[in-house]
Order: structure tokens, then C-alpha cells, then sequence
């Protein structure tokens, strides 16, 4: 009973998706083949396909692959990319999952998924571009400028023009794990519903780093959102599976596939914030956590320990306030000033106040 009250109120946040038609019987007049990076793909089918921008005289500097899944009704286009950062493994298995569960011909509108946008960086466990750039910091790309420069234009450029909302897949980077969760610009109310739906551990608010496709395509008008879990270079069953359920929602949400969603993130795990606690100046050593991730935590409560390796001494790191911990780095040697808990603090119901744009 409390948990079908839960889920009603739940429920009474979110705002309707709009949806573009899911008519049942043939194709209407105007829902034909898709036309993207020189391919077509007709009305109920799906493909898989490379695709290679051949620019310098060595070969290719953009080599990747494309799944699309063109739905047999009319309905809006969704976009899923993953390893945009190249050693966060996680969501490649996200958008190839969901891709082969779906069903075209029982589908509204389209799925875009770019499973290894920096192929790069997965064929070599690199989260950086082969000039060592970061991608997600160079979009929506100049083609007047860097190789990552010139990469993330085409990219950004076939999304933009094709995509109705996209949701970009990461994990956490270096030796650090994230609490599944979905990171959104909460101000914007489609990308919040987006979000909400997509039933994730945790929604965290935050507009993202400038250059990030998440924020530029919010900039271009297109409701983005990002799931976040588990640790880069691994294949985390768990979260992956929960990325999938989250992916699936969504296209419930927006009208593109049949069934039944999961509940969506509840308020009160929605936050507006976060802050990453780092080792104190002068305090390095071997970080052991004492708390986990998704563990609630009040101020003044241990969370972790770091060890002098020489001298044995004990540094205890307390929380400085209420919250969440949504990021964690695994035990490991750390040095001052090393990024250590990721703490989600002041609840959607603070929200509104925290952003008064
Ligand atoms: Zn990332």
C-alpha cells in the first residue's frame, strides 16, 4: 500500500512526454526511410552499420559504428551515445542491449545509437582521443580546429539534426565508481521528465561542463540527459542491466515501445547538487572507504580512512554534511587532493530555491 502511495505521488511530479503519433496498421504518408550519415533505413528495420569520414591521406579520423532502429509508426527520434569518454565500458553494452531487444515493427519512431564514438579510446582502454583530448569537452566541435575538434562536428552535426532527445552513457573515470544515476539540467522541465523516468538510483541537477554534448545539445534546444555507472574499463552486469531498464523506460515514456516502465526516481531522490570530498593537503596515503555507495550519511560521519604507508598514521575523513554518496573511489594510494566521495546533497524540494533562473 505504501509503496502504491509512493508511486502515485511519484507519479504526480511528472509531466506528460509528448509524443509524436504510434498509430497502429501501415505506414502513414510522411513516415518514410531515414536518411543519416549516407545510409537509409526503411521503415521497420534495423541496421548496424560503419561509419568512416575519410578526410587525411592516411585513412579514416572518424571510424565508428552506427545501430538505427526505424520504427514502423511515426514517433520521435531517441539518441543514445556511449564511450564518448573511451575507457567508460558500461554504456556500450547499454545501447548495444537495448538495440537488440527492440522490435521495429511493433516500435514508434527511431533509435540512434552511437555505441563507441571514441573507438579510439575502447580498442585502448583511453578515455582521450588520440591527440589526447578530451571529446566531451569539444563539442559542438570546429572544423576549423583539432582532430577531436573535427570529430566531435560531425558527430554533434548528424545528432542535432536528427535527434528529439538524446541520453549520453558514462561511468566513473579513474579507479572511481558512480551509484547509477542521471545527471540533468533541472531547470529544463522535458529533460527533467526525461530523467525522472528513466528511473535511476539517483537524479543529480547540473547543467554540465561547457563543451559536453549533454549541455550543447540542451543548448540546441534537445532535452539531454546523462546515466552514469559503475567504474570505467569493466563490463558491470548490474549496472549495466539497470542502464537498460532506464533506456527502456524512456521509450515507454516518450511513446516508443509498449509495456510496463518502472518507477520513476522519486523526489527525494532527487538532488541539486553535489560535492566531492578530496584528501586534505599533506594527508595521502592507502584510502580505504568506510562507508558505501549509495549510503545515506549525516555530518560528522566517518566515511573514510587514509593510512601513512611509512608511518602508520590514520587520517579519518568525516562528512562535512547530510547526504548521499554517489561517487566512490575504490581503496587504492592516493595523494592530497585526490577526489574521494561524491556526496549528492539538497533534495529536489530545495531545487526550485537553489536556481531561481
Ligand atoms: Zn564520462
Amino acid at each position: 500500500m505504501r509503496v502504491i502511495a509512493l508511486l502515485a505521488m511519484a507519479c504526480t511530479l511528472l509531466l506528460p512526454i509528448q509524443v509524436s503519433g504510434q498509430a497502429a496498421g501501415p505506414p502513414p504518408a510522411g513516415w518514410g526511410p531515414l536518411r543519416l550519415l549516407d545510409r537509409e533505413i526503411a521503415p521497420g528495420q534495423k541496421r548496424k552499420f560503419r561509419y568512416q569520414h575519410t578526410q587525411t591521406f592516411e585513412g579514416s579520423f572518424l571510424d565508428t559504428v552506427v545501430f538505427v532502429a526505424r520504427g514502423a509508426h511515426p514517433g520521435p527520434t531517441l539518441c543514445l551515445t556511449a564511450l564518448i569518454h573511451g575507457d567508460e565500458r558500461n554504456g556500450f553494452e547499454i545501447a548495444r542491449e537495448s538495440f537488440a531487444r527492440l522490435d521495429p515493427a511493433r516500435m514508434s519512431g527511431t533509435l540512434i545509437a552511437v555505441p563507441a564514438a571514441n573507438a579510439h579510446g575502447f580498442r585502448t582502454g583511453s578515455r582521450y582521443m588520440p591527440d589526447r583530448r578530451d571529446l566531451n569537452r569539444a563539442f559542438p566541435g570546429n572544423p576549423g580546429s583539432d582532430n577531436t575538434a573535427l570529430i566531435a562536428g560531425i558527430l554533434f552535426s548528424a545528432l542535432s539534426e536528427h535527434c528529439n532527445a538524446l541520453i549520453d552513457l558514462h561511468t566513473g573515470s579513474f579507479e572511481r565508481a558512480n551509484l547509477p544515476q542521471v545527471r540533468v539540467d533541472l531547470a529544463n522541465p522535458q529533460a527533467l521528465e526525461l530523467a525522472r523516468r528513466f528511473g535511476a538510483t539517483v537524479v543529480l541537477g547540473g547543467a554540465g561542463p561547457k563543451g559536453s554534448l549533454r549541455r550543447e545539445m540542451m543548448d540546441a534546444g534537445i532535452p539531454s540527459i546523462i546515466y552514469e555507472a559503475g567504474l570505467p574499463l569493466r563490463f558491470e552486469p548490474a549496472e549495466i542491466e539497470h542502464g537498460v531498464q532506464g533506456v527502456r523506460n524512456v521509450m515507454i515514456g516518450l511513446g516508443m515501445t509498449g509495456g510496463q516502465a518502472t518507477a520513476p526516481t522519486p523526489a527525494e531522490r532527487t538532488f541539486a547538487r553535489a560535492r566531492w570530498l578530496r584528501v586534505p593537503l599533506g594527508n595521502g596515503g592507502v584510502f580505504y572507504p568506510v562507508r558505501k555507495l549509495g549510503d545515506t550519511i549525516r555530518k560528522g560521519d566517518l566515511i573514510a580512512r587514509i593510512f601513512d604507508p611509512f608511518t602508520d598514521e590514520r587520517f579519518d575523513l568525516p562528512s562535512p554534511m547530510d547526504g548521499q554518496i554517489i561517487g566512490m573511489a575504490v581503496p587504492q594510494i592516493v595523494f592530497s587532493g585526490y577526489a574521494l566521495v561524491h556526496v549528492a546533497s539538497a533534495p529536489a524540494s530545495e531545487a526550485k530555491a537553489l536556481r531561481p533562473e
